[in-house]
C-alpha cells in the first residue's frame, strides 16, 4: 500500500493526525481543509463555536505515542494535569473527587494550540500537502475522484475553473466533522444506517480570569458545579484562567433575558462562581458568546470499498460529558494503523505487489475497521450520554459514588 495517494478531507483535530499517520507509513498526501489556515489568524476560541480547551485523556495520548512518543511529550507539555474532579456545593463547600488512586489523569490542553502542533507536525512529512480554503464539494466513491471548490479563486486559477478542483485519490478519509459532507454523499452511494440526535441541552462558553496573578481556583481538577437538571464546568488554562461551561435546557436559556437575569441565576446556583467570574464578565460573555447546540451522531459502516473511510466526529459525533470525542478520533486512527500494518504483514509473503493486490489488502483492512471500530464508537456515544447524568446529578449522590467506588475496589 506504500507511495499511493490519499485525499483527506477536513484539517481539524482528525484530519490533521491522519495525515501524520499515513505519510508516515509511506502515502502521498493531499489535505483539503474548507477554511483558512486557522494557524494564521487570531484565536478567541469560540469562531468555530468548539470548546477553548478540552480534555485529552490516556486514550489520546496513546494515539500521539504510537505514532511518536516525541510528538505526546509535546502536547503533554502544552497541558495541565486535572487529578480529579472538584466539586462545588451550593454553600460553596469544595469535594475532591480522585480519578485514582495511582495518579492516573486527564490532561487539560488548548484546542488552538493542540491543532497548530498537529498542522505543524503533518506540515513537517515531505509527503504531505495541505490546501487551506478548499471545500470539499462531493466525489465519485468508485473512481476516487474527488471534487473540491477552492475559495476567494475568482476564477483566476489557472489549474482549474472557477475555483473548482479535481483530484484523483486511492484512498478518501472523510475527517470533517460532525456535519460530514463525505458521509453524506456517502449515504446516497452505501446502505449506511444513520442517526443523528439533538439533546435538549445547549452550552455557552464562560471565563474565570486569574486572582491576584494565580489560579482562582484549584488547577489540579475539573471544576463541577453539579446542578441536577443543569451544571456549569471549568477547565484550567496556561495563562491561569480557567474555560467555564454552562450546560443546560433551551427552555432555561430562553428564560435569561437581561443581564440582572444572568447575574440572578448565578446568584441563586453558582454564588462562588459568581464572586470568582464578576458581574462585569459575566453579563458580557453571556451575552456575547453564542449557545450552542449539542447532538450525536451514529452510523455503519464507516467505510467504502477499498475507497473511502470516515473518522473522528465524521463517524461517530458524541455530546462531550464523557470528554472523548477527541480522544476517540485520535483512536480511530490508532485503530486503522493497527489493522492496516497488520494486513499488510500478513500479506507480505505476496511476492508481487500489484495495484489490484494493494486495492484487495486495503478492502481488507477497511472492512475489518469498521466491523470492530462501529461496535465500539456507538458504545462510547452512548457513555458520553450517560456521563452527563453522572455529572450534572450524580456526583453528588452518596449512594451512587459508593456503589462506583466498590465495584472498582
Ligand atoms: P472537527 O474538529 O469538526 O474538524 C473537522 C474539520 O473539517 C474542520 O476543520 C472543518 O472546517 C473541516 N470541514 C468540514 N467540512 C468540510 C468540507 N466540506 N471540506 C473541507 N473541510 C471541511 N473531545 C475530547 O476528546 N475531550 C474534550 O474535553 C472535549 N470537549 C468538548 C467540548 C465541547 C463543548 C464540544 C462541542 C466538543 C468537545 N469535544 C471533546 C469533542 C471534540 O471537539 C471533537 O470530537 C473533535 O473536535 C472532533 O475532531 P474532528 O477533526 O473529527 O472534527
Amino acid at each position: 500500500m506504500s507511495e499511493r495517494h490519499v485525499v483527506i478531507i477536513g484539517g481539524g483535530l482528525v484530519g490533521s493526525l491522519t495525515a501524520c499517520y499515513l505519510a508516515k507509513r509511506g502515502w502521498t498526501v493531499d489535505l483539503y481543509e474548507k477554511r483558512q489556515d486557522t494557524r494564521l489568524q487570531q484565536h478567541d476560541g469560540l469562531g468555530d463555536n468548539r470548546s477553548i480547551n478540552l480534555a485529552i485523556s490516556e486514550r489520546g495520548l496513546a494515539a500521539l505515542r504510537r505514532l511518536d512518543p516525541v510528538l505526546e511529550a509535546r502536547v503533554k507539555a502544552l497541558a495541565i494535569p486535572m487529578h480529579g474532579r472538584m466539586i462545588h456545593a451550593l454553600d460553596g463547600h469544595q469535594s475532591s473527587q480522585p480519578y485514582d488512586i495511582f495518579g492516573k489523569h486527564i490532561n487539560s490542553v488548548s484546542r488552538s494550540a493542540l491543532i497548530t502542533l498537529l498542522l505543524d507536525e503533518a506540515d513537517s512529512y515531505p509527503g504531505v500537502n495541505l490546501h487551506f480554503g478548499h471545500e470539499f464539494i462531493t466525489a465519485n466513491f468508485d473512481t476516487g475522484q474527488v471534487v473540491l471548490q477552492e475559495a476567494d479563486s475568482g476564477g483566476h486559477n489557472n489549474s482549474c475553473e472557477r475555483g473548482r478542483v479535481v483530484v484523483d485519490a486511492d484512498l478518501i478519509v472523510g475527517a470533517d466533522g460532525a456535519f460530514s459532507r463525505v458521509r453524506q454523499r456517502m449515504m446516497s452511494k452505501v446502505m449506511i444506517n444513520y442517526s443523528q440526535t439533538y439533546i435538549e441541552h445547549g452550552y455557552c462558553e464562560l471565563s474565570m480570569g486569574p486572582r491576584n496573578g494565580d489560579f482562582a481556583i484549584s488547577p489540579d481538577h475539573l471544576h463541577i458545579w453539579p446542578r441536577g437538571s443543569f451544571m456549569l464546568i471549568a477547565l484550567p488554562n496556561l495563562d491561569r484562567s480557567f474555560t467555564c461551561t454552562l450546560f443546560m435546557p433551551w427552555q432555561q436559556f430562553d428564560r435569561i433575558k437581561s443581564d440582572a437575569d444572568i447575574v440572578n441565576f448565578f446568584r441563586e446556583n453558582f454564588p462562588d462562581a459568581l464572586h470568582l467570574m464578576g458581574e462585569k464578565s459575566l453579563c458580557a460573555e453571556f451575552a456575547a458568546n453564542p449557545k450552542c447546540s449539542l447532538m450525536y451522531v451514529k452510523c455503519l459502516p464507516h467505510t467504502y470499498k477499498n475507497r473511502v473511510v470516515i473518522l473522528g466526529d465524521a463517524a461517530h459525533a458524541m455530546v462531550p460529558f464523557y470528554g472523548q470525542g477527541m480522544n476517540c478520533g485520535f483512536e480511530d486512527i490508532e485503530v486503522l494503523d493497527r489493522i492496516m500494518v497488520d494486513t499488510l504483514q500478513h500479506a507480505n509473503a505476496s511476492s508481487k505487489r500489484t495495484a489490484d493486490l494493494s486495492n484487495r489488502l486495503l478492502r481488507r483492512a477497511l472492512d475489518k475497521y469498521s466491523a470492530i471500530r462501529s461496535v465500539d464508537t456507538s458504545a462510547i456515544v452512548d457513555l458520553a450520554l450517560e456521563n452527563y447524568i453522572e455529572m450534572r446529578a450524580k456526583v453528588v449522590d452518596f449512594k451512587y459514588l459508593m456503589r462506583r467506588f466498590l465495584e472498582g475496589l
